[in-house]
Formats: C-alpha cells, sequence, structure tokens
C-alpha cells in the first residue's frame, strides 16, 4: 500500500466517523429518551445513551 494511498484511506474515514458521530447525536438529541437501569447509571433503550447518575 502507498502511503498516498494509506492517508487517503485515513482521510476517508475520519470523514465517515465524523459523520457518523453527528448522526448519532442527533439522534439522541431528537429522541424521546426513555431509560433503564440502576442506580449508578441507566441506558436510553431507544438510542442507547447513558446517563451517570451520582448520588
Ligand atoms: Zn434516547
Amino acid at each position: 500500500m502507498k502511503v498516498q494511498k494509506i492517508e487517503e484511506e485515513i482521510n476517508q474515514t475520519k470523514n465517515h466517523l465524523s459523520f457518523l458521530e453527528n448522526s448519532l447525536k442527533e439522534i439522541q438529541e431528537n429522541c424521546e429518551h426513555q431509560f433503564k437501569g440502576d442506580q449508578n447509571f441507566e441506558r436510553c433503550l431507544k438510542c442507547n445513551k447513558v446517563e451517570i447518575l451520582y448520588y
């Protein structure tokens, strides 16, 4: 594999990753969360968002 090709793939992967992260963030921001969990943390059943609970 040539260096240039590797760099190209790294950049494409970064772009793809940031696209995925934004998609996830958007889903989680618009989710009507339905949390389920224990005393330490709970996770939304719909979007997998995790809330840490401190007491
Ligand atoms: Zn949710």
